[in-house]
């Protein structure tokens, strides 16, 4: 079974294809995922294989580790461009997620003060105060829609929450207005015999509707990279993600593919 990546609460610097020189920031367990969404084309797994034994790191173990390696990166002169909250889970759902972007920002400021903060989040989390007061303090908001149609949504991402729609996410992102960029993952295949296909004309539509009511920064659409749970799932290539990308672009959408 495919399971987590990260085994620690700190990881890289690592080239991302989207944010350039980063430093990854796991505030999930380091044997373990915890996220209210299953995705299909999670690089971490299934939820099934389970949270693990180490829990959430604690808030002061967060940013030592995070100071230490600032620290050595100073020294060694190593470039970076942006620190990012990714990991083996939703890092919304840490409880002190509030407090631990206040002590990145405070340490980003004081070592690599040009740097960015990005937060991966799945958008499952914004309706909590705590959560979208903490993302508007950093630099880039990179926020999950992978279909505006409930029935994709629900097929490729699994809430785990019932109640979850695509109708009351869009509202939230939208809140955020340019300050957020949308991240959209781009794939078909199938899954327990139901195809799956967020690329047909129906699906860009609704996503383009989506996107022109949230009037975010930036929309980024990527496809599969490495090695997914379900393994039906089928990458996107560069080129048909272009001709997705235009179709958007002339609705008035910025649109990075990467
Ligand atoms: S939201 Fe992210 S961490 Fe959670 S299941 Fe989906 S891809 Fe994995």
């Amino acid at each position: 079974m495919q399971t987590v990546l990260f085994n620690s609460t700190i990881f890289g610097p690592i080239h991302s294809r989207r944010l350039g020189s980063s430093l990854g920031i796991n505030l999930s367990p380091n044997d373990g995922k915890i996220c209210s969404f299953d995705c299909l084309y999670c690089e971490a797994g299934f939820n099934a294989q389970g949270p693990g034994t180490t829990g959430f790191p604690h808030r002061g173990d967060v940013s030592s580790k995070l100071e230490q390696k600032l620290i050595e990166m100073k020294q060694n002169g190593t470039p970076l461009d942006v620190i990012t909250f990714s990991g083996n889970g939703e890092p919304t759902l840490h409880p002190d997620f509030g407090g631990i972007i206040d002590d990145t920002i405070a340490l980003r400021d004081k070592y690599f003060p040009n740097v960015k903060i990005s937060v991966l989040t799945n958008s499952t989390r914004l309706h909590d105060p705590k959560v979208s007061d903490a993302l508007r303090k950093v630099d880039n908001n990179i926020m999950k829609l992978d279909s505006a149609i409930d029935a994709t949504m629900r097929l490729i991402d699994r809430p785990n929450a019932p109640a979850f729609t695509t109708e009351s996410v869009i509202d939230e992102i939208a809140k955020f207005g340019r300050q957020g960029i949308v991240q959209t993952m781009m794939l078909r295949g199938s899954h327990n015999g139901r195809h799956i296909d967020n690329t047909t004309d129906s699906e860009v539509e609704a996503l383009i509707a989506a996107y022109r009511k949230i009037n975010p920064r930036e929309v980024m659409l990527y496809s599969i990279d490495r090695k997914t749970p379900e393994e039906s799932l089928v990458k996107v290539e560069k080129e048909e993600l272009q001709a997705i990308a235009e179709r958007m672009r002339a609705a008035g959408i910025t649109v990075q593919v990467s």
